[in-house]
Formats: structure tokens, sequence, C-alpha cells
């Protein structure tokens, strides 16, 4: 059984040309009930009966099934716990801000980059997920929010370029008036670094926002607690920054994971600003989170601020990454591609 959710609108037309022998305008109207959200192909009325039976005997509309939800009582965060058609599961979490909802997706089941301080490595990659199921878990969330997100991150478990094709397809497909019409500057991608797909991207010229998770700034520092370092080191990374850049116009935001004793102190910070300098970015703080395995700490307040004032006396914009769901393990580096591992 194939998911409809996998082809992008063009794709979908020649699907309803070549194998179903249907006209064109029957695409249309496909796509549009996928993303209004139906859970049955009988709701989509405007179809024959006969179409409706062929489509249902070979392919799936690809819907998660929720399996677990937690809701914070902090801060309303919620997190769910998706259930895919070969029985992994993911996770994906929904925020609430003043101006809308966002949803953080996931990409892969588990993840292969080894990061020191993040859950959703712990057991390794599983698989990439398809276009489908990363946008699958936009609209489960939706569905049981009823109401519409209108912000994407893809910060969820797994690398995103690590699964470049999915990932295109989904852009294409949530972008699409007759899809989630999400814009795609309302979308952020998060790559630990991977430098070949960065350039690839900036050739796509697309108007998302890209982060890069940078943590560190020098290579030995970053190389321990980011293994993809020691293939792409920093140098090459803001290289390939400086091109999607150039390429696009967008500003970069650098994502820097405050670990206490590791890449917090503000010699740290001083070399970051020296890293950074005159490059169109910002830098987004986040505090680490707690890891059961890992041990890693945040320092005091006193010493966040600190960091992100040197930034900001240097000239570059740095925000501290508000904590969301910690109550209920749903913030940075904290996801993971399994169940019952709770706290
Ligand atoms: N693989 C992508 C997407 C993950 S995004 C990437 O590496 O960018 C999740 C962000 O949270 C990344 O910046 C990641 O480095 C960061 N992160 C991971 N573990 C964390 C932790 N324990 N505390 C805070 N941030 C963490």
């Amino acid at each position: 059984m194939k998911n409809l959710k996998d082809y992008t609108y063009e794709e979908l037309e020649q699907l309803v040309k070549e194998e179903l022998g249907e006209p064109k305008f029957r695409a249309k109207q496909i796509f549009a009930w996928l993303y209004r959200g139906v859970t049955s192909f009988d709701e989509m009325s405007d179809l024959s009966k006969s179409l409706r039976e062929k489509l249902k005997s070979a392919y799936t509309l690809g819907n998660l099934t929720i399996a677990e939800k937690y809701v914070s009582s902090i801060d309303e965060t919620r997190r769910y716990l998706l259930q895919l058609d070969d029985g992994n599961f993911i996770e994906s979490v929904l925020m609430k801000y003043h101006h809308g909802y966002t949803i953080c997706i996931s990409s892969q089941v588990g993840c292969a980059m080894g990061c020191a301080f993040c859950a959703s490595t712990r057991g390794g990659k599983v698989r990439s997920l398809s276009a489908g199921e990363i946008i699958g878990q936009v609209m489960a969330v939706q569905q049981d929010l009823g109401e519409k997100i209108s912000n994407i991150v893809m910060m969820g478990i797994g690398e995103p370029l690590d699964n470049y094709d999915a990932v295109w397809r989904f852009l294409q497909i949530v972008n699409h008036p007759l899809g989630l019409c999400i814009g795609h500057r309302h979308i952020s991608l998060s790559t630990c670094g991977l430098v070949p797909q960065i350039k690839r991207l900036a050739e796509e010229e697309l108007q998302i926002t890209l982060s890069i998770s940078l943590h560190a700034s020098s290579n030995e520092t970053r190389s321990k607690i980011m293994p993809v370092n020691r293939r792409y080191p920093i140098e090459e990374l803001l290289d390939a920054c400086r091109y999607y850049i150039e390429k696009t116009n967008r500003r970069i935001s650098f994502e820097y994971t405050l670990i206490q004793g590791v890449n917090d102190t503000p010699e740290e910070a001083k070399a970051l600003l020296k890293l950074l300098k005159g490059m169109l970015c910002h830098v987004n703080l986040i505090p680490v989170n707690p890891v059961a395995e890992t041990g890693f700490k945040q320092g005091d307040r006193k010493s966040i601020e600190n960091f992100q004032h040197i930034l900001e006396q240097g000239g570059i914009a740095a925000t501290i990454r508000r904590e969301m769901g910690t109550d209920i393990r749903a913030a940075c580096g904290q996801l993971r591609a399994a169940k019952g591992k709770e706290k």
C-alpha cells in the first residue's frame, strides 16, 4: 500500500493519470481532501464510488496514530508519541505562543549523528521518515488540537538533511495552496551541519529559516560533543552557511546549547563572536536540558546571561531559548523514538 501523502502535487497528478487512468483534475480533488484532514476515502464525496474503491485497494491516507499525549502543566506544551504503520514510534511537540501554534516535528526514527547531549540519538537511527510521515505529524496534531498550526520547526528526532529527499517533498506539500498552505517563511529546519546538503539546500533558494546546531566555537570542543564535526569542521560549515546566506538572503540562526564546564565560558563567547562577526545571523542560546544518560548540567542563570551579553556587546543578536515542556520531557534534545521511557 502506498501512502498518498508521500506525493507532491505534481507527482499526484502523474499518479492519477498514469496509475489510475483518471483525468488530471482528480489529483486536485484528492490532494485537497488529504490536507483537509479526511480519515477515510469515503469522505472524498466528489469522487465516484468506483474511484474511491480503487484508491482503497492500493493506497492509504497515511494517518498516524496518537499512542500517547502528555500536556505540560507549566505552559500547555503537548508532547505526542505517534505510531507509524510499521509499529515504530516518533515524537512531535506542540507549543503555544502568542502568535499561534508551532509544531516541532521529527524527520527520522532515531538519529545517527551521535551528539553527546541529545536523547534522540541514544538508540541510533532506525530509519528515515517518508514525506507523508513527516506531514502526517502536522495533520495528526492539528486534528487533535482542533485548530490550525501556523509554524513548523524541523527540530524533533532525527537529522533532516540526512533525509533530504523526503524533507524536500514535505516542504513542497506543506507550502502548496491546496496542501497545508504554510509559507516557507514559517518553517525552520535545523541541522547538525551536513555541509554538502546545506549547499544543495542553498541552491533551492527556499525561504525557510536555516538553523545550525553549532554548540562550540573550537573544533576541539565541537568534535568532542558532536561527531559530525570530525567530518565537517567549523570552517567548512561556516563557509556553507555563508553560501546559504548569499543564495537565499536569509538570516541564519545558530543554536548554541550551553553546557556547564564544556562550552559556556566567557572565552568561548568571545571566540564565537569572532567566528560569526559580519555574518547575517542570530544566536539562539539553549541552556542544556537534562537527559538521563549524559550527566550534562546547565550553568547558573548569571553565566548564561553573561554569555548572551558578550555576544550582544559584540554586535550579534542573541536570545535565550525559553524552555518549554520540561516537566513532560518535551524540551530540546529530550525526544526519543521509543515508548515507555518516561522521564
Ligand atoms: N538534528 C538536527 C535537529 C535537532 S534540533 C540538529 O542537530 O540540528 C534540536 C536542537 O536541540 C539542536 O540544536 C540540538 O543540538 C539541540 N539539543 C539536543 N539535545 C539537547 C539538550 N539536551 N539540551 C538542549 N538542546 C539540545
